[in-house]
């Protein structure tokens, strides 16, 4: 699918211009022309006043292309100034158990500005092969850059499956690839399959708020693209003696109209929290009551050498940056010792917390639902509980040291 512009038509009003949301129309010789920044979203169409413009519907599907004709499982591995992001490891992990059921090769694709040494890593955590583009363009992450770059490697290399991490960089660039693509997207999976008879990617995740589980399928279109959030999937231990081979594929900068310039990357004040690798997660709620309260949450968890975590509730009160959320919406935690105060415990925060290995929760209602995740419960006041477990744990430090 296409949008086109009837040149017999067009009569150089210019009116679709500003009604283009994506800047995806020049006028070239005083006809308007449609560039690659197009989304398909039809916005011009509604405003041409000569019916000039419209969609390709028919004919622009390649007969070749046909979902037979795509193979392998591909990975984002996403970096950040050369520092490559656990996810990519974890989706390695999961595409492995993918490529192997389907009997196909597993690739990352490596995007950036000297970063070429990474791909020993993305072969010792399980790809066979690296697609990487490298430019000093694309040192930064820029939505038309890193699309441009990831597309054409798509279009030429057609691989039947790609996994993402829904990370910030990966929620913005997945949907851009799905769209230039003209294909399906599915966002924060929690769970991937193959159905081998029909070939197909079988991509599980919440729904409805957390209230059911749905499984998602795309069966016309290719690539099948799914995000995952970091912490769902296990990345396999690392293999150094397993090599792959590394595919070279220039930027085309000059095909690229990119408007986005990165001044200054400002990092956010404060101490960086690594939930997601957290042996012990003590979690505040809106139980907690203030912003001050947390100073307990933060006692417990440095006595216990954890990290603090908050509901959303907790999150919106504004008692804690939103990088501390755990849930649906926040982060999904995996600790060995997660301690739940003052948490009512809502099918959404359950979500990011239930792969804990050992659930404490502390509530004053007896009837909350965290009790029924829980291994451990404690009914009573947070404010009570809270300084008699820090005292006990002081107390037990001060013995082991005797
Ligand atoms: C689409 C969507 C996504 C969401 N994503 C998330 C998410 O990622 N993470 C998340 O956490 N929530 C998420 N939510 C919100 C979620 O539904 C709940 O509203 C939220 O988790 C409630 O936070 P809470 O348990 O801290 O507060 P509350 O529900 O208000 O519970 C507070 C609890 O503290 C107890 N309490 C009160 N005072 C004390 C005390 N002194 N001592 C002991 N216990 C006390 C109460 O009995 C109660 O059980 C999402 C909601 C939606 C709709």
């Amino acid at each position: 699918m296409a949008i086109i512009v009837d040149k017999n038509c067009c009569v150089g009003c210019t009116l679709c211009v500003p009604a283009c949301p994506f800047a995806a129309i020049d006028m070239v010789n005083g006809l308007a022309v449609i560039n690659d920044q197009c989304t398909i979203c039809g916005a011009c169409i509604e405003v041409c006043p000569v019916t000039a413009i419209s969609r390709d519907d028919e004919g622009t599907e390649c007969e070749v292309c046909t979902p037979e004709s795509y193979s392998g499982v591909w990975v984002f591995a996403e970096q950040r100034q050369g520092q490559m992001l656990n996810i990519a490891y974890e989706l390695l992990g999961e595409g492995k158990k993918l490529a192997d059921t389907l009997n196909v090769p597993l690739s990352a694709v490596l995007i950036g500005s000297g970063v070429a040494p990474m791909a020993k890593d993305l072969y010792a955590y399980g790809a066979d092969t690296v697609y990487l583009v490298e430019d000093k363009e694309l040192e930064l992450y820029r939505t038309e850059t890193y699309t441009a770059a990831f597309v054409s490697l798509v279009k030429k290399y057609m691989p039947e499956i790609i996994l993402m991490g829904a990370t910030h960089i990966g929620r913005d660039l997945a949907p851009r690839v799905a769209g230039r693509l003209v294909t399906g997207l599915t966002a924060d999976c929690t769970e991937l399959g193959i159905d081998l008879d029909e070939r197909i990617l079988l991509q599980t995740r919440p729904a409805f708020g957390g209230n059911v589980m749905a499984t998602i399928l795309c069966p016309v279109h290719r690539p099948q693209i799914a995000t995952v959030r970091s912490g769902v999937m296990k990345k396999a231990a690392p293999d150094y003696d397993k090599t792959g081979s590394l595919v070279r594929e220039a930027y085309r900068s000059r095909e690229v109209k990119v408007r986005t310039k990165v001044r200054e990357i400002v990092k956010e004040m404060g101490k960086v929290v690594n939930l997601e690798d957290a042996k012990v997660v003590v979690c505040g709620g809106r139980g907690i009551g203030s912003a001050a309260g947390f100073a307990l949450v933060e006692k417990l968890a440095q006595k216990l050498g954890g990290v603090v975590g908050g509901s959303r509730g907790a999150v919106d009160a504004g008692w804690l940056p939103s990088g501390h959320q755990v849930g649906q919406t926040g982060k999904t935690v995996h600790p060995k010792l997660y301690i739940a105060c003052g948490i009512s415990g809502a099918i959404q925060h359950v979500a990011g917390m239930q792969g804990s290995k050992m659930i404490v929760a502390i509530n004053k209602n007896p009837a909350a639902p965290i009790f029924k995740v829980a291994d451990y419960g404690i009914v009573g006041d947070v404010h009570q509980v809270l300084p008699l477990l820090i005292a006990a744990l002081e107390e037990q430090a001060t013995k082991g040291a005797d």
